[in-house]
């Protein structure tokens, strides 16, 4: 197993999983395919795809097919931009595990505000600042090689924490304190993820053919909001967005970057066994 810095990964879970992001050097769907926008992405998409492109052929086709999973999730972000408009431009945000940086750098464009990136691969972070030198804002898009768990941050010190698709790492009671402690009094989390949804199935073979690919582990959807209250957080929005989550799963399945893994979230949130969900809370004000 790739060694992590200091003690950035505590257990064996954290350690697989940082292994996997810090040595993930050739992710085919996330190689710069033709897009020269800066923007990488280690989560997925909602919204539909213009399905006019299944009509083309060869190179044709997957090239477009490459260029629209990269367009579906950069709008992806908009979900997380949308929750928390308006925020100040003056405002500071914590994205906690924030891969290769496409998230913190939106959020930036969209309000103008301070970023610091959170992620335990050093990897990414180093590829991370390069994205934010070459927009030209890496004095106010900063990444940290820090565990989520444990920022370092003062307490109160920020007025929004977001994660994309990061709690599946995490313990979520031992995520949302540190996000709890860290936000200032009334600030926002809003987290995007992937659930499993115990009222159809407490066990679902989606869930679990997900974690074993991507070494992580799907909590439950009430799991999210009994986590959120009990760390002082208090969830305002709640937003199912399953059936906007597969046609990027459709969509995928036709490319020749398929990695296995759509039929397993394809199924998962065609049966509603597994969730795409956002959440936005408030922390209290006392
Ligand atoms: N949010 C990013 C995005 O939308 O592109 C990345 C999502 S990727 C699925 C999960 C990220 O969380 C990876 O960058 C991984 O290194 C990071 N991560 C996982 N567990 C972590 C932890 N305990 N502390 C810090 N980063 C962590």
């Amino acid at each position: 197993m790739h060694t992590p810095p200091g003690n950035l990964a505590r257990t064996r879970f954290e350690a697989e999983a940082h292994t996997y992001y810090d040595t993930k050097r050739n992710d085919a769907l996330n190689l710069d395919l033709g897009h020269t926008d800066g923007y990488y992405h280690h989560h997925f998409a909602v919204g539909d795809f213009d399905r006019s492109i299944l009509t083309f052929t060869g190179r044709a086709r997957q090239q477009a097919i490459a260029t629209e999973l990269h367009r579906m999730e950069t709008r992806q972000v908009d979900v997380i931009v949308d929750a928390l408009t308006p925020l100040d431009s003056r405002a500071r945000v914590l994205d906690a595990g924030s891969g290769r940086g496409g998230t913190a750098l939106l959020l930036h464009h969209a309000f103008g505000c301070h970023v610091d990136g959170v992620n335990f691969s050093t990897y990414q972070n180093t590829f991370a600042r390069l994205q934010a030198d070459k927009h030209g804002c890496a004095d106010t898009v900063r990444f940290h090689d820090r565990n989520m768990v444990d920022t370092g941050f003062a307490d109160a010190s920020f007025d929004a924490v977001v994660t994309n698709e990061s709690t599946m790492y995490v313990d979520l009671h031992e995520a949302f304190t540190e996000f709890a402690r860290v936000l200032k009094p009334g600030g926002r989390y809003t987290l995007t993820t992937w659930c499993r949804n115990e009222a159809i199935a407490p066990h679902s073979r989606e869930a679990e053919a997900i974690d074993r690919h991507y070494r992580c582990h799907t909590h439950r959807r009430a799991g999210y909001l009994r986590a959120l209250l009990d760390a002082g957080l208090i969830p305002y929005q709640v937003d199912d967005l399953t059936s906007r989550a597969i046609p990027y799963w459709e969509l995928r399945h036709e490319s020749e970057l398929a990695s296995g893994i759509e039929t397993a979230y394809l199924t998962g949130y065609q049966s509603g066994r597994v969730n795409y969900i956002r959440i936005t809370s408030r922390k209290a004000e006392l």
